[in-house]
């Protein structure tokens, strides 16, 4: 399996060397040179895999860089019980005949993001260890990224990771998940500003190219492949889990932001698993929803993205969406180019009555947006009809789920994170605290360990280098 960018201009390369990149040398993101397909045959196999073999069933269609055995390892390694609280891993919990919910938030920091992430950090460790190499990842979080990469890479050999943060500024639950790691390799800073200033930081440091290189800089951010790949199993769990044969459809709605999730529902769908509809569901930031209804895209400048009560989706721009567009335009690369050269600056593109925009209904995509009232009305219904309490991201995507539901088709809604996270809004639509899950109980009062510097990316360059000694 080779890798190409979406924009055309990088010789393919295999699994583990996009692996450790970011963006492709010209700007696209890396795709597969094209979907594995998925038999029927494999596909009435697969039905009675545990989460690890299924995983590595899925993965060994993407990655051919890492022998079969290590990859199994790897895979048995990082969906455990022990991590996963579960012994599903991603249980499937049924509301109402044909209305189901797909627990991914049962990892380290009770969000999605840690099913992959999780992974990431141990096939990160794997491909170190193999080359001899050290990499020094630097990210920016205004939450749930940088907390699921800290307990992903914590104590891994050859990594260490420096995440900037806006001081004060997260919430008081994110702030003790990520500050409470006591790692030798985890340096949290807390920047005296906003989040836009840190992701300033970030970029100004990569631009530097000789520091970057020197320090052999990385991140782990949405844009990752590995990750991406990683999604894609999850999705064969849910269905498997929802329907009794392989004749049947499932529909899947899915709370959305960079499009990296919903980026997983979309390949597993290429692969063959039969998925009658991928239902995206945006916050008041409908920058995807805009799309899927008008073939408009049209990037938000930062003073028109809204802070929402479902913070991990307010986006001004979807990082991943590229790798949609490129199937969508049947693949063709210069036009890629062209669309992103619009974006890129600022802009925006229509595909409005092109032949393009007629194709989405082809890859079943519907498309919604929910508000801050929707969300407090979603949480009272699902915990009043169900007796069960969703988190705020989660009711984004049930609230458009249920408006876009067929009859007859199962729905799966993709449970994103623990209400335990959002407590502020829980409050508010239920009159009464989350409930703590084991273990997080005390997690606010443990002792916290962070870094709080100005917003300057000299010193912050200048941090890293005491503390890499490169
Ligand atoms: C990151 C995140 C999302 C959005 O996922 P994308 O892959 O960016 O579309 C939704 N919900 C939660 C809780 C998240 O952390």
């Amino acid at each position: 399996m080779r890798y190409l960018s979406t924009r055309g201009g990088m010789q393919p390369q295999s699994f583990t060397q996009i692996m450790l990149g970011g963006l492709c040398p010209d700007g696209g993101l890396a795709v597969p040179e094209s979907y594995p397909r998925v038999s029927p045959a494999e596909l009435a196999d697969w039905r009675g895999l545990s989460y690890a073999e299924l995983a590595y069933e899925v993965l060994h269609k993407f990655c051919d860089d890492i022998p079969a055995a290590d990859l199994q390892a790897l895979c048995a390694k990082t969906y455990t019980k022990a991590i996963f609280r579960t012994e599903a891993i991603a249980p499937l919990k049924t509301l109402a005949p044909g209305l189901h919910l797909l627990g991914l938030s049962n990892g380290p920091t009770l969000a999605f993001k840690d099913m992959a992430m999780q992974l990431l950090g141990n096939l990160f460790e794997y491909v170190l260890a193999r080359s001899g190499e050290r990499i020094n990842i630097l990210g920016a979080t205004s939450g749930d990224t940088g907390s699921s990469a800290e307990y992903a890479l914590r104590g891994k050999r050859g990594v260490n990771v420096f995440m900037l943060s806006p001081h004060g500024k997260m919430s008081a639950f994110q702030t003790a998940q990520m500050f409470s790691l006591q790692d030798a390799n985890i340096f949290n800073i807390a920047i005296r500003g906003v989040f836009d200033d840190c992701q300033d930081i970030v970029k100004a440091v990569s631009n530097d190219a000789a520091f970057k290189k020197r320090q052999k800089i990385g991140a782990v951010n949405s844009i990752n492949w590995a990750r991406v790949a990683a999604q894609v199993v999850y999705y064969f769990r849910g269905y498997f889990a929802a329907t009794k044969s392989n004749d049947e459809q499932v529909a899947f709605a899915v709370p959305s932001g960079n499009f990296g999730n919903i980026c997983a529902g979309h390949i597993a769908r290429m692969m063959g698993l039969p998925i009658a509809r991928l239902i995206l569901a945006t916050n008041e930031n409908n920058v995807l929803d805009e799309f899927f209804r008008s073939g408009r895209y049209r990037v938000r400048p930062p003073n028109e993205v809204t802070q929402t009560s479902s913070p991990s989706m307010d986006i001004s721009n979807a990082s991943n969406f590229e790798r949609f567009v490129f199937d969508l335009v049947g693949r063709d690369s210069g036009l890629v180019r062209d669309l992103w050269s619009k974006v890129d600056a600022g802009g925006e593109f229509n595909l409005a009555g092109t032949p393009y925009f007629a194709n989405v209904k082809e890859y079943g995509f519907v498309s919604g947006s929910s508000t801050h009232a929707d969300r407090l009305a979603t949480i009272r219904r699902v915990y009043k009809e169900y007796g069960v309490m969703i988190d705020t991201h989660t009711a984004d995507g049930l609230k458009v789920g249920l408006e876009q539901r067929q009859p007859g088709v199962p729905l799966i809604c993709l449970e994103t994170a623990l209400p335990v996270k959002f407590a502020e809004t829980i409050r508010e639509a239920l009159g009464r605290d989350p409930d703590y899950p084991a273990g997080c109980e005390n997690l606010e009062s443990l002792p916290q360990r962070f870094e709080v510097m100005d917003a300057d990316a000299g010193a912050v360059k200048a941090y890293i280098a005491r503390h890499t000694g490169l």
